[in-house]
């Protein structure tokens, strides 16, 4: 009988099994062959992720081998650009998630955890004391505790055990390799965000730049993966806008791209008696950006802070000790989550506006150095529970003054309401 088996090998699940394993046995399941690879990912990873990355990861220049010191919030009209060197610290790292991903797991494994990869979850059936597992292959294994971590790949499973499942859309994504004498001469930034309603209009289109390979794609649609994939190869062909940073870059036609679910807005419960959801299944990504790893971070460190004296006290994991799981995760993030929820309100639901909008805002990051510095201090706030709504509502009134007279007229009323998010 394992004391917790944590389902999906993602940010949210190693990093639980991870810190679980220190006071916890533990199995991990992976339907992914990561004995095999680990897929390669180049992520955005803000400042405001540290408290939940032990020190000797945070440190490690192999998982973050490059500092995220400017971004690029860029619009048909310009680059809106925020450099950290104004205000102090970098913005955060660059991450090699793979990295990230395979050194936990050898440290969970260290730490005496067992792992099962290239292993399907297709079945789980709940008795009164324990909860059984059954892989695709017909193995059953035995647990006190549940822990889903199955991202958006999941949700027929959560839906058996009666959760909810968020709102998910499409995403797309490449890596390019390049020498770093290119990507130094193209890049003066580390993460590109582009609004455009052609490319998406439910998210951005990006690039991520790590050390010797970017990361580019986009999200928010419901194309197939075919489609996507044209898409993106004509975006990074053919797309004026973003041609000067693929300069001297070879483009293959048979370039693997990765396509998948992105989930949004949070389901309504997180926990069930003997089960948690973490991270991307349970929608925990912010609305608008689409921090996953925050919010995968956050909930494992919740999660495995708060499961050690339950397992210490022989608890039986009722669904009344677990809400208080619930509880934390929206104490640590919501706060943090009406500001993306207001800009996803203001910029996506409408492509006549969000042009409009995105343009005056790109702007308006360049000219007013307390935007600036707002943006700045939410990249770098170690405890998101203390997020400045004011100071959000304050770009708001700010990006309302500077919007063309005509479009004061119609859109007052999105403003005032995204004001109350
Ligand atoms: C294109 C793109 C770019 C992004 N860029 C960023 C970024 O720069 N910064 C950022 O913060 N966020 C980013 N995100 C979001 C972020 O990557 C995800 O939200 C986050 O990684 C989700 O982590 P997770 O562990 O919850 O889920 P996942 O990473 O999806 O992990 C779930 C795992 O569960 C496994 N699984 C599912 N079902 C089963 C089953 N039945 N049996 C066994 N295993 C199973 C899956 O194989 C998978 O490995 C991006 C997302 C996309 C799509």
């Amino acid at each position: 009988m394992y004391d917790f088996i944590v389902i999906g090998a993602g940010i949210s699940g190693v990093s639980f099994a991870y810190k679980a394993s220190k006071y916890a046995k533990t199995l991990l399941i992976e339907s992914q062959d990561y004995d095999r690879e680990i897929p390669e990912r180049t992520n955005i990873f803000a400042e405001h992720n540290k408290p939940f990355v032990d020190d000797v990861f945070w440190n490690d220049d192999s998982i973050f081998p490059r500092p995220f010191l400017q971004l690029n919030y860029k619009s048909e009209k310009c680059d809106g650009l925020l450099h950290s060197k104004e205000f102090g610290a970098p913005l955060g790292k660059i991450s090699h998630t793979e990295v990230l991903i395979k050194k936990l797991i050898d440290k969970f494994r260290d730490q005496g955890g067992k792992t099962l990869f290239n292993e399907n979850v297709a079945k789980i059936v709940r008795h009164t004391d324990y909860i059984e597992v059954i892989s695709g292959k017909g193995e059953s294994f035995s647990t006190k505790l549940l822990v889903l971590a199955t991202g958006s790949r999941g949700f027929p499973l959560q839906k058996s055990l009666g959760f909810g499942v968020p709102e998910s859309y499409m995403g797309i994504y490449t890596n390019i390799y390049a020498d770093e004498a290119i990507l130094n001469e193209n890049f003066n930034f580390q993460y590109m965000f582009h609004l455009n309603p052609n490319i998406s209009q439910n998210g951005p289109f990006f690039f991520n730049v790590g050390k010797g390979r970017i990361a580019t794609g986009y999200l928010g649609n419901r194309e197939s993966p075919t489609e996507l994939k044209n898409k993106l190869i004509r975006i990074l062909r053919n797309y004026q806008k973003i041609q000067p940073f693929m300069k001297g870059i070879k483009l293959d036609e048979s370039i693997p791209c990765i396509s998948g679910g992105i989930s949004k807005h949070p389901i309504s419960s997180f926990s069930k008696d003997r089960v948690i959801v973490l991270g991307e299944a349970a929608g925990l990504v912010t609305a608008f950006f689409y921090e996953g790893i925050l919010c995968g971070l956050a909930s494992a460190d919740i999660a495995a802070t708060m499961l050690e004296g339950l397992l210490a006290s022989n608890s039986n994991f009722s669904s009344a000790e677990l809400k208080k799981y619930d509880a934390e995760v929206a104490r640590v993030l919501f706060t943090y989550f009406r500001n993306g929820n207001a800009c996803e309100y203001l910029f996506y639901t409408e492509s006549s506006s969000s042009k409009t909008l995105w343009n005056s805002y790109s702007n308006l990051l360049n000219t007013n150095k307390t935007v600036r510095q707002y943006v700045y201090e939410a990249h770098i706030n170690q405890d998101l529970s203390t997020h400045n709504t004011d100071n959000d509502r304050w770009v708001g009134e700010r990006l309302f003054a500077t919007i063309p007279v005509i479009s004061k007229m119609t859109l007052w009323p999105k403003f005032l309401k995204a004001m109350s998010f």
